[in-house]
């Protein structure tokens, strides 16, 4: 049976019988709408300690003036449905004021990686993911968390504030889990219409493409060029990039691990998809 807690104090009640138990804590931070993808995070949490803490926020300080914040979808009783069944202790379901009271003020710092790819159409948006997870860290004190890959910019993001705060907490990556056409599982994927469900798997197919052209050795000019012209017949794109996995910059004589990452607009979606592998 999954406790369900809003507030802060009882969360730190809670977390503290845990601890006395000396039991370890994996967490598992979402914005609610969930799917598959998050429900993967959620086992690979279970693998990793005695304790899962699922946390289902819609942080208003990581949206922008005009994006969906007020519109993000919300299925609070199925969410809840879905993580008791799957055998979640914690579902913490804070409100606003409970996890920003008045007054409460953080400065945070971000790594240089927060300023680049998403955040040139995102401004300030990584900011507002580093502010909210680092509060519900400091809240839910877990020895683990889990992110998935589809967020591979947050998760290094992440990875460097956890180092920046030199926080004892392991940052675990999941693969992204993907529709059967390849689109990769999002909650944002309700906005899209019939039709625009249609065009969406593309972009995993010329990641897809993307790859095996840099397998064969084709430059990463004339592959990403191509691949920018074919997105534009279907999509707004707002970035390609092919980099260096692991710091997100050009890729060099040290890359170990190439990334492509796109980010592209059907209709007033936003959608964002990456793969990364293996440099040969
Ligand atoms: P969100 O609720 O969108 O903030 O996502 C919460 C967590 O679920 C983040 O760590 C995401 O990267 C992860 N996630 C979202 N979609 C997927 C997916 N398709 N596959 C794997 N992880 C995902």
């Amino acid at each position: 049976m999954s406790t369900v807690i809003s507030s802060v104090i009882k969360l730190a009640e809670q977390i503290k019988i845990f601890q006395n138990l000396k039991k370890t804590i994996a967490f598992v931070p979402t914005m609610g709408g969930l799917h598959q993808g998050h429900l993967s995070l959620v086992d690979i949490a279970k693998k990793k300690a005695d304790i899962v803490v699922v946390s289902i926020f819609v942080n208003p300080t990581q949206f922008g003036k005009n994006e969906d914040f007020d519109k993000y979808p919300n299925t609070l009783a199925n969410d809840k449905y879905l993580l008791e069944e799957r055998g979640v202790n914690v579902i913490f379901t804070p409100s606003i004021d409970e996890i920003y009271p008045k007054g409460y003020q953080t400065n945070v710092e971000v790594s240089e990686i927060a300023n680049l790819l998403c955040a040139a159409s995102r401004p300030g948006h990584f900011q507002g993911v580093v502010q909210v997870v680092k509060r519900l860290f400091e809240l839910v004190k877990p020895n683990v968390a889990v992110f998935g890959e589809k967020d591979y910019q947050q998760l290094l993001v992440i990875k460097d504030m956890v180092e920046r705060y030199q926080m004892n907490i392991a940052i675990i990556s999941a693969p992204i889990v993907r529709e059967t056409d390849g689109l990769a599982m999002s909650t944002r994927n309700q906005y899209l219409s019939k039709q625009e469900r249609q065009i969406a798997p593309k972009v995993y197919q010329v990641l897809e493409q993307i790859k095996k052209s840099l397998q064969r050795g084709e430059s990463i000019n004339t592959v990403s060029t191509q691949a920018k012209n074919n997105l534009e017949q279907d999509f707004k794109l707002d970035y390609l990039e092919v980099l260096d996995a692991n710091t997100l910059k050009q890729i060099n004589d040290n890359t170990t691990h190439i990334a492509v990452l796109c980010a592209v607009f059907l209709g007033s979606t936003r959608l964002i998809d990456n793969i990364v592998f293996a440099k040969e």
